[in-house]
């Protein structure tokens, strides 16, 4: 289908008063992975927001469709229902509802079985090394980086989005958590077909992602695109061509937080 895919053209958006996305043409194809790498300020969370509706940006020019579809009209619940699943830098807490209980109700609501739920559930903690103690606790509440995230790569797979964007799912991330939630969702844009867009200003998510295409967001633009040798280029080289003096790796426990 030709117009399939997670297509963002001309995107311009911001906050009340500040134009932060200054036209962004991305097209993110069925199991296909991209990575957006870009230093941090250069408006990564901004895109990640706005694909997804969340309240407090005005998007002023340009478009998202969605396999033909366009979400710019769209709340964020309709968004989701229409096929697109945003892991969030730092994952809300959600005191007394755990995660089967949201996974079943979203399960639901996109009309996918919950048959074998509890079963299904356990046998995918299991390939992430998840503990089995954690899914009957309240969402998020309580949990480490690495646990949130683990927790985050279980929904997506089992609720099977067509396309998910991750924003920094490598923020407090330990190493083991994050190769294997890397290598988890890697296998799901195979073998579901899932596109994944990856926002990231870690070289070393990429080793396990292992992304078809790596763009360079800067200044709240596109500066570039290339393979898996751009992004070892930005490691060594840092963003200083693309008129930002952060070295790539040269980020600190703050950038960590306030990235
Ligand atoms: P990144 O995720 O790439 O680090 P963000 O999208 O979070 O960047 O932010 C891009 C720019 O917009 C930064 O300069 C940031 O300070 C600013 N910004 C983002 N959200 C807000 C907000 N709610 N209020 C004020 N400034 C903001
Ligand atoms: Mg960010």
């Amino acid at each position: 289908m030709s117009d399939s895919g997670l297509v963002i053209t001309g995107l311009q958006a911001g906050i009340t008063g500040k134009q932060i996305l200054n036209g962004i043409d991305l097209r993110v194809g069925p199991g296909e992975i991209h990575a957006v790498m870009g230093p941090n300020g250069a408006g990564k969370s901004t895109l990640a927001g706005v694909l997804m509706g969340r309240p407090g940006y005005a998007v002023t020019a340009g478009s998202i469709h969605l396999d033909g579809r366009d979400l710019g009209a769209l709340p964020t619940w309709e968004r989701a229902a229409a096929g697109l699943f945003l892991v969030m830098q730092y994952p809300i807490e959600v005191p007394g509802v755990s995660l089967q209980d949201a996974l079943g109700a979203a399960m639901t609501a996109k009309g996918l079985s919950i048959e074998d739920l509890d079963a299904r559930v356990r046998t995918e903690a299991d390939r992430i090394e998840f503990a089995h103690a954690f899914l009957d606790r309240s969402l998020n509440v309580d949990l480490s980086g690495g646990e949130k995230k683990r927790n985050e790569t279980l929904q997506l797979a089992l609720l099977q989005p067509k396309y998910a964007v991750l924003d920094e799912i490598d923020s407090g991330l330990d190493v083991d958590a994050l190769r294997i939630c890397a290598r988890r969702i890697s296998e799901l844009a195979k073998e579901s077909g899932m596109g994944v867009l990856a926002i990231t200003h870690y070289h070393r998510l990429l080793d396990d992602l292992q992304p078809d295409v790596v763009h360079v967001l800067a200044r709240g633009r596109i500066a570039a695109s290339g393979g898996p040798d751009l992004a070892r280029e930005l490691e060594r080289d840092g963003y200083a061509a693309y008129g930002h003096d952060e070295p790539a790796e040269a980020s600190s426990g703050l950038n960590d937080i306030f990235g």
